[in-house]
Order: C-alpha cells, then structure tokens, then sequence
C-alpha cells in the first residue's frame, strides 16, 4: 500500500524563505490545528540564516553555529529550533527530498516513497551552487574542491581549510560567494587567489570604481587577483587538487579551491507545469504561480517589482526571501482577497573584513559617485553611488554607513527622489538624501 499524509499547506524546502514563512504561518492562524502546516526539507536541519555559512561560520575560532542561527534572527525575531516547529504542531519534514511535484493531482512524492498531498503549496526550493561541470569543467568531486551552499558544504570548507594552514587557496569567481569566502580564508591565514572572467569584481552590481576600492583593500590583506581569464582546468593527484591551470597556460599552486561561479533556481520539479520566467517560477503580486494553488517564494521565484515599473525580476538574496515568504503567506492565509501586490524595495548586503555595504533599489541609469573611497585617507571610507534613471534615484550603494543614513539612502530610492542636476548630487553625496 502507498504511504501517505495530507496537510493544508505544505511549503516545499526549508531554508531561509521557509522558516520566515512558518513565522508568519503561526503569527497570522494563532488558531491553527496541529498537522495543518509541513516544511519538506532534503537538509537535516530546520531553516536557517544561509548568509552566515560565508560569514560568522568560516570564523577561524568562536564561530557561528547551529542553533544559534536558525531562522528568524537575521531580522532580529525569533530563534526557531526543531522544538519551535514541534511546539507550534507543525511537521518537520527533514533530511527528505521531494523527487516529483503533481500539481494536477496536488501531491508530492518523496525520496522515502511517501506522497503528501496539499490543498496549498508553497514552493521555496532556493537555488543550488552552479558546478565545474555545468560549465564544462571536471574535478568537483576531488577531496579540496569546496562549493558553499549549505551547512554540509560549509563544513567541508571548514575543514579543508583547517588542514592546509598557511596553504595557497584559488577561489574561481568574483561574486559574493569568491569575495565573501576569499575574506574567510584570509582571516584563516590562507594565501587567496581570485581569478574571474571580468574587468572587475561583483560586476553585476559594482561600477569600475566602486570594485576598485574593494579590490585595494583585498590587495592589502594579501589577496591576488587575476582578471578576465579562467581556470581551464584543474590538476588533480590522489583525489586531490594540486595545481589550476589558466586558459593562458599559468599554473596556480592550489592546497584548496573555492568555486564561486553562481546559481541557478531549483525549479526543475515543476518544468512543464508552472508559468516560468527569468530562471524561476513566474508568479503574481500575491506570490502565487499560474496554478492557484501554488505560491512561490524566495530565489526561485521571478515576480513583479513595482518599483521598476512591474518589470519581472528573481532576486536571490536574503531579504527577498523574508519579505516575499511572509507575502505568500498572508495572500494564502487571506480568503477575503484583501491582500495586495507586493510592492518589494531591492535590497543587499555584504559584510568582508571590517567593511559592509548596502544596495537599495536598481542599479539602472547613470551612476554617480560621491564620497572618498581613497584608503589612504581613511581606514574606514564612507562613499557609494546613486543610479539616476529618468531624473529620478533609482539605486543607491553604500559602504561605512551608520543605520540612519541606510535608511535616508533607502527611502530616497523608494521615493524616486527627484535629481535636477547630477553634478551638484555628485557634490552632496549624502546630503542630498538627508535633507530630504
Ligand atoms: P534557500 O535558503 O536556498 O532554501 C531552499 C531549501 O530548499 C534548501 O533547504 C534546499 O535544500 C531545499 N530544497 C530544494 N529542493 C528540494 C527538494 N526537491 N526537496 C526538498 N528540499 C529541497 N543574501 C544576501 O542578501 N546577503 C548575503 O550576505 C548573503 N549571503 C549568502 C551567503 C551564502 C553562502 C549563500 C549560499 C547565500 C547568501 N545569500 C545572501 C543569499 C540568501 O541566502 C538566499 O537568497 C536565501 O537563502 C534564499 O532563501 P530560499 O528559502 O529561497 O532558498
């Protein structure tokens, strides 16, 4: 006989978006019955706070580690721990992987032959670190090869990094993940080699400038960075690497090697059957997909940001994954219908070495700078950007703010703060945004 339960809601995954939703699934039906809400999760423990795996956990010692960072600390809310889940009745499904999605039908079958069955289901399967392999290369399996995604990579890091002390790192691309992990292993003492296809580092989001600055700074920690080629392959003896080798022939001893090269979302169970766009299940202002019954949240949903003109966008960062996951759950949880679209505020993050940055809004439109970002000058440098698209602020980067000036630099952003002359907003820098 098949195996099987059935829940009201089921939200499928169980990282950041999911333990934000479960939070907002308890404060909004205090009068829920026990059994009505199952997280599926192929992790083996309940959600967390994924930015810590590239931050406080890569700590040479006293280290961030579970339970401390469960979801929802990293706003300041609540530490939900498998006993949360277990309190509040709500199943934990862990260390399970949902092998196939029906959402004709309204089930979901398991990597332990179970089928759950939903009337609502909310899809937060995140995204998954892009390997070696799915760009043509090889050597993912090799013993100091290192992705990050999840608590079981970040363990693995920790480990290959503990067992080369004072060893030479290369670390394969200049995104968050290369330039976060390669400030961990530079606290750990490990020689760091940054080798990206680009101009420049983040080159998604940073002007030339503004990853100039960066760049320096890491230059004067002792990192290397080798632009605008690849590794093309990597050298491997007993299972382990021993050497990267460049298109252009050079050879980089490697003790360890930190592949960065991006994500993709995990949508592969619902091809076929759900809207999709931009990489990711398409949704509606209400986080809800084409099927009615299926919401979607966090990296792997593409939905309408109002402030870029209802432009489709999929936003794989933390805040994102909050605000569109507590979304979904009201929009669900609402039969009156009178919950409106999200209107959602583009927010990042980063936080290497003794710096920390903010981004609000789109990086469209002429940037301008302002600020000194001149390290000599200061240790500590306070400068950013605005993106001036069609008269109006449409973005704004912040390095060395305090939170009030985050929040000025945020709200002008939200408001499209209007900008008559780009040279005088150049001069104010942030006195432009505090005198509004
Ligand atoms: P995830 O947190 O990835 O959760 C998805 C979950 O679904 C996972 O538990 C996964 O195992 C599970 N899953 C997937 N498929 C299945 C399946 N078939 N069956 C069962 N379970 C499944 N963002 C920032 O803004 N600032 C930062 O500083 C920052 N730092 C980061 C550092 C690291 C190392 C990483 C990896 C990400 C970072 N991010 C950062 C991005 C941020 O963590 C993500 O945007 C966020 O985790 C997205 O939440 P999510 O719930 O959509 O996906």
């Amino acid at each position: 006989p098949e195996m099987g339960r059935a829940f009201a809601y089921v939200i499928l995954g169980g990282g950041v978006a999911a333990g934000y939703a479960a939070l907002e699934f308890v404060r909004l039906r205090s009068d829920a019955a026990a059994g009505e809400l199952c997280i599926i999760s192929d992790e083996e423990v309940a959600p967390y706070e994924r930015p810590a795996l590239s931050k406080g956990y890569l700590l040479p010692e006293g280290g961030a580690r579970l339970p401390g960072f469960h979801t929802c600390v990293g706003a300041n809310d609540q530490l939900l721990t498998a006993d949360w889940y277990r309190e509040h009745g709500i199943e934990l499904i862990l260390g399970t992987k949902v092998i196939t999605a029906d959402v004709r039908r309204k089930t979901l079958l398991t990597s332990s032959g179970e089928t759950i069955s939903y009337k609502t289901l909310i899809v937060a399967t995140g995204a998954r670190a892009l390997k070696l392999e799915d760009i043509g290369g090889s050597g993912s399996d090799a013993e100091n090869v290192c992705y990050l995604r999840n608590i079981k990579d970040a363990d693995k890091l920790v480990n290959v990094m503990r067992s080369c002390p004072g060893g030479d790192a290369v670390v394969i691309g200049g995104g968050y993940i290369g330039m976060e992990c390669a400030a961990a292993l530079v606290a750990n003492k490990i020689k760091v080699t940054i080798v990206f296809p680009g101009k420049h580092c983040m080159e998604r989001l940073f002007t030339p400038k503004i990853a100039e600055f960066y760049e320096k700074y890491y230059a004067s920690k002792g990192v290397t960075f080798i632009r605008g080629t690849v590794v093309s392959s990597l050298e491997i003896s007993s299972g382990k690497v021993t050497t990267a080798i460049l298109r252009d022939g050079r050879r980089l001893p490697a003790d360890m090697v930190v592949v960065g090269i991006g994500a993709r979302a995990n949508t592969a169970l619902f091809e076929g059957q759900l809207a999709m766009e931009k990489g990711g299940i398409k949704v509606n202002g209400q986080m809800r997909t084409s099927d009615a019954s299926v919401y979607a949240v966090g990296d792997v949903a593409a939905f309408p940001v109002k402030l870029a003109g209802g432009d489709v966008r999929r936003l794989e960062h933390v805040d994102c994954a909050r605000r569109t996951a507590r979304h979904a759950v009201a929009a669900a949880l609402d039969a009156s219908g009178g919950v409106g679209d999200i209107d959602y505020l583009p927010f990042f993050y980063s936080r290497v070495f003794a710096l920390s940055w903010q981004f609000y809004g789109d990086n469209a439109g002429e940037a301008v700078h302002f600020g000194d970002p001149d390290l000599a000058a200061s240790p500590a440098p306070k400068f950013g950007a605005f993106w001036v698209s069609a008269g109006r602020v449409a973005g704004a980067f912040l390095e060395g703010g305090t939170p009030e000036e985050y929040a000025a630099i945020a709200n002008a952003v939200r408001r499209g703060a209007a900008v008559k002359d780009v040279a005088e907003l150049a001069l104010q820098g942030l006195a432009f945004v505090a005198r509004e």
